[in-house]
């Protein structure tokens, strides 16, 4: 998109000798404002869906029409949960506005890899154990040194093996890893679980993407994990890629540097 201005030149006197054209490549501009406005939609509407379940079900028990005490209870618990998603969304997107801002500066330090992934699979160890989920921790559990920050490390790592949790049925398998090369460290976690169609995978990392909403939905996410992920990858300088095979399982690659150059 060019954005066209034409002026006339003059030179000595009133004579007019030409005209001036100035091109302005706006197509950059228009398509933030694109996204600007399609982020806001998203936004929206992922905020009105539990709200309005919310209403919902609070204006069903306030009016009275409820047959008993045990569907009460279970609009209460929806009414719950729901607020419970309102928070998690909020929570997310001030969290992935901070980092974009590059409001959170890391608070880089020498961490323990192995450490972050054994703190940081606890949390989810009852989630994967209901159901009958092995998660596989790396064999060696020797201190592998980098530089990073402990706190967000860890997010990464929570974030990718809570997805792989949430991805695959019972009984299924999460192996993580780490692989040390001269001048990079790769964290991968593989699961055996739903896997990922080809067509979604280069859309895996954007705000609110999900290959099948309802059952993201369903399961309490935010559709905001895998960007938040990216970022604070990035913002250590790293990269990450994705493979993967419906039916069979997913690879989620993580490459960061072992040190970090001051900035
Ligand atoms: P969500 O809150 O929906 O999990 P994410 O940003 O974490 O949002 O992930 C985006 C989408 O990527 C998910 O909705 C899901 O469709 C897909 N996805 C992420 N991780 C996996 C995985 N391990 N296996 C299969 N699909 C996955």
């Amino acid at each position: 998109i060019l954005d066209v201005h034409i002026a006339p030149y003059y030179s000595q006197g009133w004579q007019q000798r030409g005209a001036i054209m100035v091109l302005h490549d706006i197509t950059a501009i228009r398509r933030l404002e694109k996204m600007r406005s399609e982020f806001v939609a998203n936004v929206s509407h992922e905020l009105k869906t539990p709200i309005t379940s919310v209403k919902g079900f609070a204006e069903t028990l306030l009016s009275g029409d409820v047959p008993d005490e045990k569907t009460a209870k279970q609009f209460m618990q929806i009414i719950y949960d729901e607020s419970e998603r309102l928070n998690r969304l909020i929570t997310d997107l001030l969290e992935l506005s901070k980092i974009e801002k590059q409001a959170m500066p890391l608070k880089i330090t020498d961490v323990d890899v192995n450490e972050v992934i054994k703190n940081s699979t606890l949390t989810i160890s009852n989630i994967a154990s209901d159901k009958n989920i092995s998660l596989h921790l790396p064999d060696n559990d020797q201190p592998i040194h980098i530089e990073a920050d402990s706190d967000r490390l860890g997010q990464i790592v929570l974030n990718l093996v809570a997805n792989a949790v949430n991805y695959t049925s019972d009984n299924g398998d999460i192996f993580i890893d780490v692989k040390e090369e001269p001048e990079t460290l790769i964290l991968s976690v593989r699961d055996t679980g739903m896997g990922i169609p080809k067509e979604s995978l280069g859309r895996l990392f954007e705000r609110f993407y999900r290959v099948d909403k309802a059952r993201s939905r369903h399961s309490g996410g935010t559709g905001l994990g895998l960007a938040i992920v990216k970022h604070l990858i990035e913002s250590h300088h790293g990269e990450i890629h994705v493979e993967s095979e419906e039916g069979v399982g997913s690879t989620f690659n993580v490459v960061l540097p072992k040190t970090q150059k001051e900035t």
